[in-house]
């Protein structure tokens, strides 16, 4: 079975909602969309307080080049422009639109569909980009930007991550299984814009039904070679740096980007909403957000429109079966921790989690007993007891010379640690010390 080298086995947590279909949630009388949900710019508004929108009409320009358009998930009405809770916990510029509840769409999705082979690969990723699609799997970058790498980039293997590698997440999961023509599709188009005759879509051997249910739709699939790759079940598969080193034996060197190593690597709920874009003619309003935890009464899997308030979706699946004590935005290794539910959902939220007191059980530190068994799972060979040490004494000079670039705060140091060591959060805080630093030259 295809892997990589360290990782951990955190318990799955999966059985909850994996077996449950999608459930299609109603939108909310108000919804608010932050204009920075992605990596970049933030997008620019387009309208303004009182302005009446339409289900699918541009709401922000993106800000520039690496930034992503908005666009309503509602019809209704543009309130104003004003600071709301961001889930990563600042106040941020949002758009707030007035539900008319009659969710009347853009005349464009009425359209015939396109055929995109009929498409040049420019036109395809100009669509991509008029859509406002961004990596949905949690890290919100702009997936034109992904789709444009310089000219001198030859890609090689363009490949879908189906390894959901994060506990309690099982929303890949139905898409696979529910979806899966759209997601072929959307894979097909990335296939067409540079041009390959075969594309992967890799998915962890814990996922049987999945693996099984996309051999058949592929092999049914006509126009594109697409294969199937099972992954041993191993956290975090689904990283882009070691999916690429499981499929295809291809190490990325420090720094680099998956284009150097020939590859282009999406999510699936991306990959699903590029086919909705060049071919139904529909941006990105919705998405799917797994609810979990076993402070959560009815864990499921939901299809949200974009801009829905975590409190409501919480609210509508029947609320808490027990008191929750943390909340997080996807999962708990690379998940996001959250003040509030009183945050909107936005295109890179894969989940909502609430634990209870039992399962966020907070566990004091002790020192370092030197057992080396962060540095056997660290998935990039670093040496995170050391990284450890130096983001706690603020050690520049040393973080470098460790190579804390490469750390992809997967958590699995902190996980596998006994002494309950808390290396990834330190080195996520010295990560932002080092980043203010140089921005002031020092
Ligand atoms: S040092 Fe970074 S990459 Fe290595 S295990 Fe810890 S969080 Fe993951
Ligand atoms: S796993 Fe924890 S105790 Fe063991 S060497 Fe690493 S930091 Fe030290």
């Amino acid at each position: 079975m295809k892997t990589f080298h360290g990782g951990v086995h955190p318990h799955g947590h999966k059985d909850a909602t994996a077996e449950k279909p999608i459930v299609t949630l109603a939108p909310p009388k108000e919804l608010i969309f932050p204009l920075s949900q992605h990596i970049g710019a933030p997008a620019v508004p387009c309208v303004q307080a009182g302005d009446a929108v339409l289900m699918g009409q541009k709401i922000a320009e993106a800000g520039g080049f690496v930034s992503a358009t908005l666009h309503s998930s509602v019809s209704g009405t543009v309130k104003g422009i004003e600071k709301r809770m961001h889930p990563n916990g600042t106040l941020t510029d949002c758009i707030i639109i007035e539900n008319d509840g009659l969710d009347t769409p853009i005349p464009e999705v009425s359209l015939p569909e396109r055929d995109f082979r009929k498409l040049s690969p420019k036109e395809c990723i100009d669509l991509v980009q008029e859509a406002g699609i961004v990596g949905m799997g949690g890290a919100g970058f702009p997936t034109h930007v992904k789709l444009s790498p310089p000219p001198e980039a030859t890609i090689d293997y363009v490949i879908v991550n189906g390894a959901e590698c994060e506990p309690y997440l099982t929303s890949d999961y139905r898409v696979m299984l529910e979806n899966s023509q759209e997601l072929l599709t959307g894979l097909a188009i990335m296939m067409h814009i540079f041009d390959l005759s075969v594309g992967y879509i890799a998915i962890e051997d814990n996922k049987p039904k999945a693996i099984e249910a996309m051999k058949k739709a592929a092999a049914e699939f006509s126009g594109a070679e697409i294969r199937i790759v099972p992954l041993k079940t191993k956290y975090p598969q689904g990283s882009e740096k070691q999916l690429i080193n499981a499929v295809t034996g291809r190490k990325l060197k420090p720094g680099a980007l998956p284009w150097q190593a020939g590859c282009i690597v999406s999510n699936i709920d991306t990959v699903a909403s590029i086919a909705r874009a060049v071919v139904k003619h529909q941006p990105v309003i919705r998405r799917i957000v797994t609810l979990g935890g076993d402070a959560m009464k009815n864990p499921l899997n939901y299809s949200v429109r974009i801009g829905t308030p975590f409190s409501y979706i919480v609210e509508q699946s029947g609320g808490f079966a027990q008191p929750p004590k943390k909340f997080l935005m996807g999962g708990p290794m690379m998940g996001l921790a959250l003040s509030s539910l009183d945050v909107p959902t936005i295109k890179s939220s894969s989940a909502i989690l609430a634990l209870s007191e039992s399962s966020a059980k907070f566990e004091e530190e002790s020192p370092c007993v030197r057992c080396a068994k962060c540095l056997y799972v660290c998935p990039m060979n670093l040496q995170p007891n050391l990284l450890d040490k130096a983001a706690r004494n603020n050690d520049f000079e040393a973080l470098e010379k460790l190579h804390i670039s490469d750390c992809i705060e997967c958590g699995s140091c902190a996980y596998i640690c006994p002494a309950k060591r808390r290396q990834v959060q330190q080195i996520r805080v010295v990560k932002g010390k080092l980043r203010n630093a140089k921005a002031k030259g020092n």
